[in-house]
């Protein structure tokens, strides 16, 4: 083999590497439906190995590749994806990056107990063995802190400590303590 065989193919690789990068540069979280408003339903089409090799392909290339080798690697972990505007202004909603430990975990800025601060439906799950528990992704109904569906469930406790949470609940004392809420 003569060296200019050696740079032909050296210059065919690299260029081959280059379609490579740039097509995955391309990557991003999608969502399956078309609101993509169920957190697990947001992905990326590589799986997470892919993703991670693709990080080790642009180090490999190019130092100046590192951001793009950043960005496979952050695509390759579960984040947060907590949409950050509940009626996107535009057809890519803006998510939260946030790593997490497990795929459907929020981040800690985004679990329900912070649901208030952030001006979202407050309603926490009394069953949910989950943690931590996300927050609901319904809007909070006009002047309330719970969408209209979450508003329903009676917040009254129970002698035993358990919030009572039937959202059709009729004991007369429940009621009482509901309607002093307003
Ligand atoms: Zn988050
Ligand atoms: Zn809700
Ligand atoms: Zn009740």
């Amino acid at each position: 083999m003569t060296s200019g065989t050696d740079d032909h193919v050296e210059s065919a690789l690299e260029g081959a590497v280059e379609e490579l990068l740039m097509a995955a540069a391309k990557l991003r979280l999608e969502p399956g439906y078309v609101n993509g408003h169920v957190y697990q339903d947001w992905h990326v089409r590589a799986s997470s190995s892919m993703l991670h090799a693709l990080a080790g392909v642009a180090r490999a290339y190019s130092s100046d590749l590192e951001r793009l080798a950043g960005r496979f690697e952050r695509l390759s972990k579960p984040i947060c994806a907590e949409l950050l505007e509940l009626k996107p202004t535009s057809d890519t909603p803006v998510l939260c990056v946030e790593p997490v430990e497990q795929e459907g975990e929020p981040c800690p800025a985004h679990t329900v107990d912070r649901a208030a601060e952030l001006g979202r439906c407050t309603y926490p799950e009394p069953s949910a063995s989950r943690k931590p528990q996300r927050i609901c992704t319904s809007e909070p109904a006009p002047g309330a802190d719970r969408c209209e569906q979450h508003l329903r469930y009676c917040r009254a406790v129970k002698l035993n400590g358990e919030i009572c949470n039937n959202p059709f609940c009729s004991v007369p004392k429940h009621r009482k303590m509901e309607q002093s809420r307003r």
